[in-house]
């Protein structure tokens, strides 16, 4: 696999149209990636409807500066992706996506740009997959020429880590994406379920907007933007998410991306492997000290000491959601997230979580629009960290 990954420095959103160019000359051109007349679809990501000063989603000038490269081309950019779990996959709600994360506005000041309404998706199979080999996957995506992920650098309550490869995650239409937590709850699993998809989808290239990134208790409403100030790009999202993961301090030992890779032999998967080109300094010198990383990071490295012990026990020490009633507003995204069916709204009017029933994936967390929704320590796991 391809173990090149190019940086530019971009330290403003205004900076893009221009960083994009060398980002793209540096790797050969926009035509070593797409041809005249390609549809190519640009998988972003839209999280849910949030402005872009919120960091949760690709810039739309990000989009913008692609498009246009493809366009110049001879290319059709197509925008689409499928929002989080928790929203239909529908055209009322890709408008509200589009509308508020500012994709209208990118198609609307170049022309040429298409954005997808369709809300039709296929099932596929995919025989190469190590632990799933059929998919649910939007139809825009199967009738394209080719895909380009353009991801968002941020940090993921379960994944630790959303960059190149979570991004491809999008491609699962809406309340489908719930079943793939309920089936893969352990991290790892889900990790070697991303690997496969990533590998089905093999997008031509990989371009993370890293100029503003999210910190904390991404990847949703709780995490907070954190400028970075560069645009990383690679043919290999593993291969950028290994440098995305340095930059932000996450170790490969807590990226299960990175170690499921490891496990099955795939390459780059750690940073000697990785060839890093451009920008004007070396590596460990773009690592964003005190990036902060979500809770769950700093649970997991403590739990690596109690792996041989049961089940039961590792679930005691997991962070545990639980609903701020105060921030609440009953609108029940977290309920329609949930893969265990485990929230309901009650008669007080605030969404209230079966803890019995709850499996620690976090999609109620990452998908509140209020940020009604906190983890929290068990006692367990404060009794033996006191
Ligand atoms: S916790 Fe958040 S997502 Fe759930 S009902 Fe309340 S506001 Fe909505
Ligand atoms: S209540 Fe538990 S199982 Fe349901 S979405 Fe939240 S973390 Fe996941």
């Amino acid at each position: 696999m391809d173990n090149k990954v190019f940086i530019v420095r971009c330290s403003d959103y205004k900076e893009v149209g221009g960083k994009m160019s060398e980002l793209l000359a540096m790797m050969g051109g926009m035509g070593s990636f797409a041809k005249a007349g390609e549809k190519i679809v640009l998988k972003v990501n839209l999280l849910q409807p949030a402005k872009p000063e919120r960091a949760l989603s690709t810039h739309p000038v990000v989009v913008s500066a692609v498009a246009r490269l493809l366009i110049n081309e001879g290319a059709i950019p197509i925008i689409a992706d499928s929002p989080g779990s928790g929203y239909p996959y529908t055209e009322k709600t890709l408008d509200k996506l589009y509308r508020t994360c500012e994709m209208y506005r990118v198609a609307e000041e170049e022309e040429g740009i298409e954005i997808n309404l369709d809300t039709r998706y296929d099932i596929v199979s995919h025989p190469e997959g190590k632990l799933v080999k059929r998919f649910e996957v939007i139809t825009p995506v199967l009738e394209a020429d080719g895909v380009f992920n353009l991801c968002k650098l941020k940090t993921h309550v379960f994944m630790h880590m959303t960059g190149a490869v979570k991004n491809v995650f999008g491609v699962i239409p809406g309340l489908t994406k719930p079943g793939y937590h309920a089936k893969l709850r352990d991290k790892n699993r889900f990790a070697a379920m991303l690997l496969d998809l990533a590998e089905y989808v093999s997008p031509r290239i990989s371009i993370m907007d890293a100029v503003m990134g999210l910190e904390g208790e991404g990847p949703g409403a709780k995490g907070e933007p954190k400028h970075v100030g560069l645009l990383i790009a690679a043919k290999s999202p593993l291969a950028l998410d290994v440098v995305a993961s340095e930059i932000i301090g996450l170790k490969r030992e807590h990226n299960p991306i990175l170690i499921e890779a490891e496990n099955r032999g795939l390459y780059p998967n750690r940073l000697e492997d990785v060839e890093v080109i451009g920008a004007d300094i070396s590596i460990s010198e773009l690592r964003i000290t005190g990036y902060k990383l979500p809770a769950t990071v700093a649970e997991s490295s403590g739990l690596g000491r109690f792996n041989w012990l049961s089940p039961l026990f590792k679930r005691g020490m997991a962070l545990k959601p639980r609903v701020i009633k105060e921030s609440c507003s009953a609108c029940g995204t977290c309920s329609d997230s949930c893969p265990m069916e485990a929230i309901a709204i009650n008669d007080n009017n605030y969404a209230q979580i079966d803890d019995d029933t709850c499996i620690r994936c976090y999609c109620c967390h990452e998908m509140c629009p209020e940020s009604a929704i906190e983890l929290h320590r068990g006692l367990l796991y404060r009794l033996m960290n006191r």
